[in-house]
């Protein structure tokens, strides 16, 4: 396979700023002795990326061997300069390998396969489409890009950035991220499953109106994914309940631990697999409103944690449940940042993309 290579150049103001940002932006992935008076190389999406700084010029060149990952890595490096750089930032425009490719290698064009109500209130898609084995590791979550009704629809494409172009105007696609619950790249297709709420939203109309033959678009994976450890307690509501199967579903035969997931009532309770050591519990809200009770950080306050060896926590619910879990995980427990994923899925009132965004 020919080694591909492409290039960036961006102006700077001051590249010192400008790399102490970036670390904040990249703490993983960017080695920490990074200077701007020698070259810094380091991984990202499996390509090898050079960052150099030469007088008020940043120079990025991505070297990789599969297209896509080189495609997405670039797109990646150039999100994250205009990330650190904001209003300031010029067009971006790489040159060499890949430059001209418009083909987005994280984006499938999905065709509805069918569509059934799995209980009284979630929704299961299963979604076919071309070339899916990219979607079954490296994150558990898709973005799907729903096309407004009665148009045919125009999709993302890669910009001179490498970033992805959306459509606008009539064309504009409305975005939701959910959750691979199973998927099966060899038969070609995989199973999104939407948990229905009133009103609903652009996600949980579309996941009832899905007809097959209907198009979809799906950008991704992505996504934190559970750690191993010796113990592992997973907490969610019904959006999480797509993950949480998974997790449990591929979790090895040996794991132990604890899954807490609130639904609204005994008929939203799924059949899951799952290793004999996770007790799996369900906790119902009965009336309540999803989003209002408190009943999933009460759980992990009285889930009897383990004396000893490596624990690790994933949850994933509401803002409210989210901020009260992780709260009991830093401060109570006292968790390390490798100990826990704790993450906001939705936020009551609000749209989606909202979610996360203060606390
Ligand atoms: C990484 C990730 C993975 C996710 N995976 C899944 C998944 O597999 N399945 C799934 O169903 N959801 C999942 N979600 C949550 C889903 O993206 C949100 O619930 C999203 O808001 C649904 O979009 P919508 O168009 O239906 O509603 P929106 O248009 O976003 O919101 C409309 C209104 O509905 C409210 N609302 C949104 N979700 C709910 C809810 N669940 N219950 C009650 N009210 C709600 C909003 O607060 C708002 O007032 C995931 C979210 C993230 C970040």
């Amino acid at each position: 396979m020919s080694r591909l290579v492409a290039h960036l150049a961006v102006p700077l103001d001051d590249p010192a700023a400008f790399l102490r940002d970036l670390k904040v932006h990249l703490p993983d992935d960017m080695p920490a002795d990074a200077a701007v008076d020698a070259e810094t190389v380091f991984d990202l999406y499996g390509t090898r990326t050079r960052l150099r700084f030469e007088a008020q010029m940043l120079r990025i060149a991505v070297e990789g061997e599969e297209a896509g990952a080189h495609g997405i890595a670039r797109g990646a490096a150039a999100y994250y300069v205009q990330a650190v750089l904001g209003a300031r930032c010029p067009l971006l425009r790489w040159t060499g390998d890949g430059a001209d490719v418009r083909d987005l290698a994280h984006f499938r064009e999905m065709r509805v396969v069918s569509a059934h109500r799995l209980t009284p209130r979630m929704q299961r898609v299963r979604l076919a489409g071309l070339d899916l084995a990219r979607f079954a590791t490296g994150g558990l979550h898709v973005r799907l890009a729903i096309p407004p009704e009665g148009r045919i629809p125009v999709w993302p494409h890669a910009g001179p950035a490498a970033m992805p172009v959306w459509p606008t105007g009539e064309d504009t696609l409305a975005t939701r991220v959910y959750t691979i619950r199973r998927i099966d790249p060899v038969a070609g297709h995989l199973d999104i499953d939407v948990a229905l709420h009133d009103p609903p939203g652009v996600g949980c109309r579309w996941a009832c109106e899905a007809r097959p033959g209907d198009l979809v678009g799906m950008l991704g994976p992505g996504g934190g994914d559970v750690s191993p450890a010796d113990w592992t307690l997973l907490l969610g509501d019904e959006t999480a309940l797509p993950a949480i199967a998974r997790i449990l579903a591929e979790m090895p035969a040996t794991a132990r631990g604890h899954a807490l997931i609130e639904v609204a009532d005994a008929g939203e309770e799924q059949d899951l697999s799952h290793p004999r050591g996770m007790i799996v519990e369900w906790l119902h809200r009965g009336e309540r409103p999803a989003g209002t009770t408190t009943l999933l950080a009460e759980a992990a306050e009285r889930v009897a944690w383990p004396e000893e060896g490596e624990v690790f926590v994933w949850a994933a619910a509401e803002f409210e449940a989210f901020k009260a879990i992780r709260r009991h995980c830093r401060k109570a427990v006292g968790l390390k940042k490798s100990q826990h994923l704790v993450v906001a899925y939705w936020r009551r009132g609000r749209l989606a993309g909202d979610a996360a965004d203060d606390d």
